[in-house]
């Protein structure tokens, strides 16, 4: 079939963070897979991979910079001036490019996700689906600490009545219109996947199976990934809240209990020593106290940092991009 200009020009954005040793397999990976589906006439024969180097320490950007240099028609690459976060790099690439592109579609440097369903998702875009979603099957090649704490964060996504799509990580294909609503959004504090269910538009589902990494390391380690969730709940969700309320409902009724249950004795004739009674309740309303203030100051700590209104990204460099108009991550 010859090239189809008629096809959606396509973009893939490729955090990467100290990727040096990914990404001589990722690039040409990417591009070869590109190609393809240019061959193929599913996309415009224009349709690019962006990686954006997300302040790594390591050759990442050297070895960006060169590809860029050699292949300017498929890749495109984005410096940003430190590190950001993947979220934040994610926001990056896809506010610089989507200029450029029809439709978007994310992707970990480290290809744990099945790139063979790229063309899935092209597909389905063509069906008119405006955000294919990847969601992987089973989770075989994760550690059974990584699988117990991701089905234990979805839980409690749930639970906190945070939409989000199970086992949905950051593997999806947008639209440019989707990715045009998304700018509107001024949040600082970014939890991409929980922002697509709040967009809307015709959404579908792709599975697939996660692999393990081929190389280098996680870069997701505890403490990010608990940081990371606990955002996505305080950053959507003011059910903590709500459930402060209700914990002083709960309180409350329990202290009448204790107060009637405090009465009983009397009528035996018993007098309460007193000292339980006091200190216990104490302790106990304190500790409640506390945990109630604290929570409250994590959303007036969020409040601070959403009215600071800094920008999300700042980008040192852009490669190969065509238009002129560049996007910064201030609003
Ligand atoms: N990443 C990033 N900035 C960071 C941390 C990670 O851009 O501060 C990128 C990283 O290069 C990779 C993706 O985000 O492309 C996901 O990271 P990783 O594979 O280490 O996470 P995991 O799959 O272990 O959850
Ligand atoms: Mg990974």
């Amino acid at each position: 079939m010859p090239e189809n200009t008629e096809a959606p020009l396509l973009a893939i954005i490729v955090p990467c963070y100290n990727e040096e040793e990914m990404f001589p397999m990722t690039c040409p990976t990417l591009v070869q897979l590109i190609d393809g589906l240019v061959n193929k006439g599913k996309i415009h024969t224009d349709s690019f991979v962006c990686f954006v180097n997300d302040g790594s320490r390591d050759k990442t950007w050297h070895l960006i910079d060169s590809v860029c240099n050699e292949n300017p028609k498929r890749v495109k690459g984005i410096k940003l001036a430190t590190n950001f976060g993947h979220q934040n790099a994610l926001m990056a690439g896809m506010m610089t490019m989507r200029s450029e592109c029809d439709c978007m579609i994310s992707i970990d440097a480290d290809l744990q996700d099945d790139i063979s369903v790229i063309e899935t998702m092209v597909d389905k875009h063509a069906e008119g689906f405006k955000v294919v979603y990847g969601v992987r099957n089973k989770r075989n090649t994760d550690t059974f600490f990584k699988k117990f704490t991701a089905q234990l964060f979805y839980r409690f996504m749930q639970r906190m009545k945070v939409k989000t799509i199970y086992n949905h990580a950051d593997f999806r294909l947008i639209d440019r219109v989707v990715v045009d609503q998304l700018a509107l959004f001024g949040e600082v504090n970014l939890f991409l996947r929980g922002m697509f269910p709040v967009i809307g538009f015709a959404s579908t589902e792709v599975i697939y199976d996660r692999k393990e990494r081929l190389a280098g390391e996680t870069k997701y380690p505890l403490r990010k990934m608990l940081s990371f969730a606990w955002d996505g709940i305080t950053s959507f969700s003011t059910y903590p809240l709500r459930l402060i309320f209700i914990m002083g409902v709960v309180v409350s009724f329990f202290s009448l209990l204790l107060a009637v249950l405090a009465v009983i004795p009397v009528f035996y004739g018993k007098t309460i020593q007193g000292w339980a009674s006091t200190v216990i309740p104490i302790f106990f309303f304190s500790g409640i106290q506390i945990i109630s203030i604290g929570l409250i100051g994590e959303y007036v700590g969020k409040i601070y940092k959403e009215v600071k209104a800094r920008p999300r990204f700042i980008i040192e460099t852009i490669k190969n991009k065509k238009t002129r108009t560049e996007e910064q991550g201030n609003k």
